[in-house]
């Protein structure tokens, strides 16, 4: 089959590979009628996330039907329309009854791996290092689906692609970042980043009360979704971020900051993006957490950081004594995807909400490479590249 491989920093190819076959009893084979890229494929793609190896297939975002199914799916049958869920997770275990799938315990088959970086194993993800379970991922025209009697979803409906395939990572992580806000209602919110998984944290933000939405980032078409969205957006680029939040809240700052952004911020100071890059480039700390400094300066006294943007490693100059002295709480994850799949299925039944908004490029799975690169330096006004195989 053909599959989007890794093949070294900021270098993506189309290329055959083995197609995936069943291996255990719980499995699924897909075969892929969407697939997306996200922000989170860039932090592999520039290089950021340890344990990626050359060959590795991309892709955590993906939709199909199923082809072959193991003897213990009882679920599934071959030709269902399902959506998966890029963290894989067992169902069983502590962490997965809890609601928690993206620290299952018993899907990252080199947890070893991960306990030397994080202390702990998170769950296995699709296409995303071999420290995260070395699953090849859903760039491609088939993936195997380890526990697909837990994660895929079915969509009995015709409801199409477009609408759903965000199940499978961006929409529940946007909402997950708003829920993590615990909005109350008429609460103001400030989102950074205003990317795909920014933009449904504004959506869900509204969706769970708040009174006021703001949304940061330089791009104007990326700020004008987020103003359809909803947001009273700003531009780093024009106004100084801090000053803008404490004007529109009667100086206290935001009840919630979301950083939708992650390890590889970009700086409107120049000094501080130096300091940044040069110790990212001597790998003295793994992240550019520009955003998150900012989010956290910004929050209100006693308010909450919610952090979806995603953290490879170490990062510096976190301001820890703004954290403690102000009585902020912070709260964070890769999205928990299993726990929201059907209430927000229902939603975009209901016409709630309707996902497709963030896609600005369809291209067929062989000029990925080309997506990645309109994806990446925000070409012709890319906000969401989806692939069909
Ligand atoms: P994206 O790259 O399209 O969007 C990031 C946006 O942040 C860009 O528009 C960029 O201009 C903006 N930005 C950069 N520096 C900024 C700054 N200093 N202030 C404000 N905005 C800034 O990516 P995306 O697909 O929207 O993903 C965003 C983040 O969410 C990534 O880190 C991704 O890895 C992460 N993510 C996390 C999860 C999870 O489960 N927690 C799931 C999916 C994606
Ligand atoms: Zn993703
Ligand atoms: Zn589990």
């Amino acid at each position: 089959m053909k599959a989007t491989c890794w093949m070294g920093r900021n270098k993506v190819e189309v290329l055959d590979v083995p197609d995936p076959r069943l291996l255990n009893a719980r499995d699924a084979v897909v075969r892929i009628t969407s697939t997306a890229i996200c922000g989170s494929d860039l932090h592999l793609v520039d290089g950021y996330i340890p344990t990626v190896k050359k060959g590795d297939v991309l892709g955590h975002e993906f939709m199909g039907e199923v082809v072959e199914v193991g003897p213990e799916v009882r679920n599934l049958r071959v030709g269902d329309r399902v959506v998966v869920p890029f963290p894989i997770a067992c169902g069983n275990c502590f962490a997965c009854e809890e609601g928690l799938y993206s620290i299952c315990e018993n899907s990252n088959p080199n947890a070893g791996l991960a306990e030397k970086f994080m202390g702990h194993s998170p769950a296995g993800i699709f296409g995303y290092s071999h420290m995260l379970g070395g699953f090849a991922g859903g760039q491609a025209e088939y993936a195997r689906v380890p526990f697909a009697d837990v994660g895929p979803i079915k969509i009995e409906d015709d409801l199409p692609d477009d609408k759903v395939l965000f199940l499978s990572d961006i929409l529940p992580t946007g909402y997950m970042g708003a829920e993590m806000c615990d909005i109350r209602p008429g609460q103001t919110v400030a989102v950074w980043g205003a990317g795909p998984v920014g933009l449904f944290a504004v959506t869900s933000a509204h969706l769970l009360g708040a009174g006021k939405v703001i949304c940061i980032d330089r791009f104007p078409y990326r700020l004008r979704k987020a103003e359809q969205a909803g947001a009273h957006p700003l531009n780093y680029e024009e106004v100084d971020v801090l000053e803008a939040l404490r004007d529109l809240t009667g100086g206290r700052g935001p009840d919630a900051c979301i950083d939708a952004v992650g390890m590889e911020a970009h700086h409107p100071t120049p000094a501080m993006y130096a300091y940044d890059r040069a110790k990212q480039a001597a790998r003295m700390e793994t992240e550019r957490p520009y955003a998150l400094r900012e989010a956290i300066l910004a929050c209100r006294n006693g308010g909450v950081v919610s952090v979806i943007g995603v953290y490879g490693g170490l990062l510096d100059k976190f301001p820890m004594g703004s954290l403690m002295n102000r009585s902020l709480t912070i709260r964070t994850g890769q999205c928990h995807v299993q726990r929201y799949l059907r209430p927000l299925l229902d939603r975009i039944r209901a016409g709630e909400i309707d996902p497709s908004f963030v896609i600005s490029h369809r291209l067929p799975l062989s000029e990925a490479p080309r997506g990645f690169e309109m994806f990446k330096h925000k070409q012709d006004e890319c906000t969401k590249v989806v692939l069909t195989p």
